[in-house]
């Protein structure tokens, strides 16, 4: 393999084709683009409703080996066997991938747009702020984090008729009732009469939300690894008369609007997601939800461009939606419903659409079938799952590898004996994505320091654990020519049976059910230090949604350092919250930090502006 130059060099040495011809090529009529600059567009979602006939193309998910901290190159070969299938086998395709978060590209991880010559175009915006669908986040979900406190306030220093009276204000001698408070009226059974006139006892039920301020559970958000964010205190300037609670941030992919944006149908669907979020309970108990608050529709304002897929292309010219990025931690870490939808009417039925899902399989892959493809109906043909030497050898015993160090020996030089017992994890994870019963094709994604023999074991072991095939590819090194093998046994697989179903039921969910069939575990003490909150979420309606388990995606069981396949461990539930809105459940194991920190040498130590070419520096 030669020397490689870097992401952002090799990004900027190709020209991205215009974005009116990109849209032609791909089936899009020019009005269902919203041009962003010159290299990215919006498309509208009326596009699903013109092809509605038109059936879908084939769905192949893009998962991994339980990866080591520094990524094992499932979104670079998501890219690569697009450029393969698209470019080289001349087949209609779109990748969907998830728009980063700044988190990490300023932080440790770095951009995520693939890498070497298999890349989305241009690389500075797909990583920086694309369209602004992050910042859209932002805003709506700091909207609501105000409406909470504002509202506890104003009910804190109010009699509840003075509350009234400013709520619905009397105008030409009638309440003007908004209707976002005529449907909580609704909600709380007050008979619609007309004019509206509400008893002493209605008066304080309707204006009176009385959250309970250590039941609310939306935080505030950033796109920033800000850690002393992690715990604040609000409210301490004497204009708020003390009433000051301890608060946190969380990062704003983290948001549960983020999760919505994600698994949303359309526009409609996304104002009653928007509206259903819980946010706090009341004293006596019940759910106040962003309705209740009068925000909802405010938040539907925000996000109506952020609901339309962002359009961008490979190095290589094929197409790519970029919609949507939940925090893999705890959300289902998934890109669009929407933009995979969109793109399985655009290829048609007999291309191909890659989508990649976040973490490895037992996190991400789980999450996509059982959540993702609960919610869109859309059934997937094939998994890949991308395996690396360099984590094999990590799950055989191989020594820590950490993000920013030279990788120890064991990793740059054969050792068929480490890697052959790090195989165990792949064959757990080709089996967990068998439980699915999707054809499995196993990626090998080669580093210039593998060995031919050392790739060869993976593949043939990987068949040997049940994949349909195992194929190694050279995508980063080579770009879609390196991945022409891998097209090549994805569209065989395509073609095999495929028996998908889920792994439970919602209407009988049990905590065990996923995750002992996927993890191997034992989940006796799955209520542990949980109960009250388990039981809050089935008495308030929630207990048959799917589960999101929100745990550390560098092993199978919760703990990071245990490699391989852990067996015989109990898995601790600390809690579990609902994120209603979004539509699942996300049981905590362990501690879950929901907004990252910056390291000691954070990547922005690289990045910087040429004030003479205006282009962007040390991005990778
Ligand atoms: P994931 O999506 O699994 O987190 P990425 O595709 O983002 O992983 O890859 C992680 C990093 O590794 C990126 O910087 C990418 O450029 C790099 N990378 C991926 N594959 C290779 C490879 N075969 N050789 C060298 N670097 C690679």
């Amino acid at each position: 393999l030669k020397p490689v130059p870097s992401d952002i060099e090799i990004s900027r040495s190709c020209v991205p084709k215009p974005m009116d011809r990109l849209a032609r090529e791909v089936g899009l009529m020019l009005d269902e683009l919203e041009l962003y600059g010159k290299t990215k567009a919006k498309v509208q979602l009326s596009v699903i409703n013109r092809l509605q006939a038109q059936p879908d193309g084939k769905y192949v998910v893009v998962t991994g080996i339980t990866p080591t901290p520094l990524g094992e190159g499932k979104s670079t070969t998501t890219i690569g066997l697009v450029q393969a299938l698209g470019a080289h086998m001349k087949l209609n395709v779109f990748a969907c991938v998830r728009q980063p978060s700044q988190g990490p590209t300023f932080g440790i991880k770095g951009g995520a747009a693939g890498g070497g010559y298999s890349q989305v175009i241009p690389m500075e915006e797909f990583n920086l702020h694309l369209t602004g669908d992050i910042h859209a986040i932002t805003a709506a979900n700091n909207l609501v984090a105000a409406a909470i406190d504002a509202r506890m306030f104003h009910e804190a220093t109010q009699t509840d008729k003075a509350l009234y009276n400013r709520l619905v204000p009397v105008s030409g001698g009638q309440r003007t009732f908004a209707p976002i408070q005529i449907n909580r009226l609704k909600r709380l059974g007050i008979e619609k009469t007309d004019p509206i006139t509400l008893t002493e006892e209605e008066i304080t039920r309707f204006a009176r939300l009385d959250m309970d301020p250590d039941s609310v559970t939306w935080n505030r958000v950033l796109d920033t690894n800000d850690r002393f964010l992690r715990k604040i205190t609000i409210g301490q300037s004497p204009t708020e008369k003390g009433h000051s609670r301890e608060a946190q941030f969380s990062i704003t992919v983290a948001s549960e609007i983020m999760a919505v944006l994600a698994l949303t149908s359309s526009l409609e669907d996304m104002r009653q997601r928007l509206a259903k979020m819980v946010v706090a309970t009341s004293r006596s108990g019940q759910p106040i939800t962003t309705e209740d608050l009068g925000v909802s529709g405010a938040l539907t304002v925000l996000m109506r461009d952020a609901i339309k897929p962002n359009l961008m292309q490979t190095l290589e010219g094929t197409p790519v939606f970029v919609h949507a990025g939940p925090f893999a931690n705890i959300a289902h870490g998934n890109s669009s419903i929407l933009a995979d939808k969109i793109a399985l009417k655009l290829v048609g039925p007999e291309g191909f659409v890659v989508t990649e899902a976040g973490f490895g399989a037992d996190i991400g892959m789980e999450k996509f079938f059982n959540i993702k493809c609960r919610y869109s109906g859309l059934r997937p043909h094939v998994v890949v799952l991308v395996a690396t030497v360099r984590a094999l050898k990590m799950h055989g015993g191989g020594p820590t590898v950490t993000a920013g160090m030279p990788l120890p020996k064991e990793y740059v030089e054969e050792n068929l004996e480490l890697l052959e017992k790090g195989c165990s994890n792949m064959r757990k994870q080709v089996e967990n994505a068998r439980h699915f019963g999707v054809p499995v094709v196993v990626a090998v994604n080669a580093f210039k320091t593998d060995t031919e023999s050392e790739l060869d074991l993976i593949c043939s072991l990987a068949k040997a654990a049940g994949a349909f095939d195992a194929v190694r590819c050279s995508h980063w090194a080579e770009g879609g020519a390196g991945a022409v093998a891998l097209g090549r046994a994805v569209q065989r697989a395509s073609e095999a049976p495929s028996n998908f179903k889920f792994l439970y039921d919602v209407e009988v969910i049990s905590f065990s059910t996923s995750f002992l069939k996927v993890q191997g575990k034992r989940l006796v003490d799955r209520l542990y230090s949980s109960v009250s909150i388990c039981g809050l979420c089935f008495v308030q309606g929630f207990g048959n949604l799917p589960i999101c388990m929100a745990k550390t995606h560098l092993s199978l069981s919760h703990e990071a350092d245990k490699k391989g396949v852990p067996t015989g461990f109990v898995l601790p539930i600390r809690d579990i919250r609902a994120s209603v809105g979004a539509g699942f459940l996300y049981p905590l194991v362990g501690t879950m930090p929901t907004i990252p920190g910056l390291p000691t040498r954070p990547c922005f130590h690289d990045i910087d502006l040429d004030p003479e070419t205006e282009q962007v520096n040390g991005l990778f």
